[in-house]
């Protein structure tokens, strides 16, 4: 049962324009770990924009959780190259940052303040962040800034997570730790992964399942299931 469908999906961003992903089918099943690697202006951000609803296709249709997408999805968690913290904010409150968004904690936010807010101490301790909550961005790595944004992206636990590069500003030592960190997280909480990266070491690390892209307009050339024994398995 797919989760993530697209069926022969093309976009141009402007009307009878150049296209910027042609004829892209997926089909991701939920709990899935999923990759999908291409070079830069192949269309994986255009494919991320598409999942969670800010464009529509040109052509094509995309499903999720079985319906047709019409527009912004609230099941879905995201997390780019860059934490995009706010710097006036804690790290605490930058992770709670979707609960004041997100039905149906924003209408609970008041009265179940404190269980959240030890939810999301949790999740900051599961990645390594306990001591750090009450630290503003500025006294952050940016390895523990992104480990911040993936917990904000996790913490109205979506069914589908969005990563768009997440750990290409990082320097290769702390990139790796950060994979080991979101494949715990993917162990302990089954949610499904779609991770767009140009990076193929970290796909193959990582996915159940790499989509390999052309560049543009982006199609898919390769669809593998990967079978190395990885160190979850
Ligand atoms: P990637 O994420 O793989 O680098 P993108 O999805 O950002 O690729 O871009 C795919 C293609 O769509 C590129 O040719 C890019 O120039 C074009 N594109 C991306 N965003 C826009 C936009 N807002 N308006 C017009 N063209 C766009
Ligand atoms: P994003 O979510 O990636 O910022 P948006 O849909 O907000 O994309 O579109 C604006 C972005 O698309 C800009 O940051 C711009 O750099 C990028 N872009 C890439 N290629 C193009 C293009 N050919 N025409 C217009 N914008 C483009």
């Amino acid at each position: 049962m797919s989760f993530v469908k697209f069926e022969n999906v093309d976009l141009a961003y402007a009307p009878g324009g150049a296209l910027a992903i042609e004829d892209v089918s997926l089909d991701v099943r939920e709990g899935e770990f999923v990759a999908v690697v291409g070079p830069s202006g192949c269309g994986k951000s255009t494919l991320m924009k598409l999942i969670s609803g800010l464009r529509m296709p040109s052509g094509g249709y995309v499903y999720v959780d079985g319906r047709q997408v019409g527009g912004p999805l609230k099941i879905v968690g995201m997390a780019f190259q860059n934490a995009n913290l706010l710097p006036w904010r804690t790290t605490l409150d930058n992770v709670m940052l979707p609960l004041e968004i997100v039905e149906p904690y924003r209408s609970t936010l008041k009265k179940e303040r404190s269980r959240y807010e030890a939810e999301a101490r949790q999740l900051l301790a599961r990645v390594g962040l306990a001591g750090f909550e009450d630290k503003f961005p500025w006294e952050l790595s940016g390895g523990m800034q992104q480990r911040a944004s993936i917990c904000r992206a996790l913490i109205h636990q979506p069914r589908l997570l969005m990563l768009d590069e997440p750990f290409g500003a990082l320097d290769a030592f702390t990139r790796e730790e950060l994979w080991c960190m979101l494949r715990d997280l993917w162990q302990l909480q089954p949610f499904t992964v779609i991770l767009v990266t140009h990076d193929l070491r970290e796909a193959v690390f990582l996915a159940d399942t790499v989509y390999v892209m052309s560049k543009r307009p982006g199609r898919i050339l390769v669809r593998r299931e990967i079978e190395l024994p990885r160190p979850r398995d």
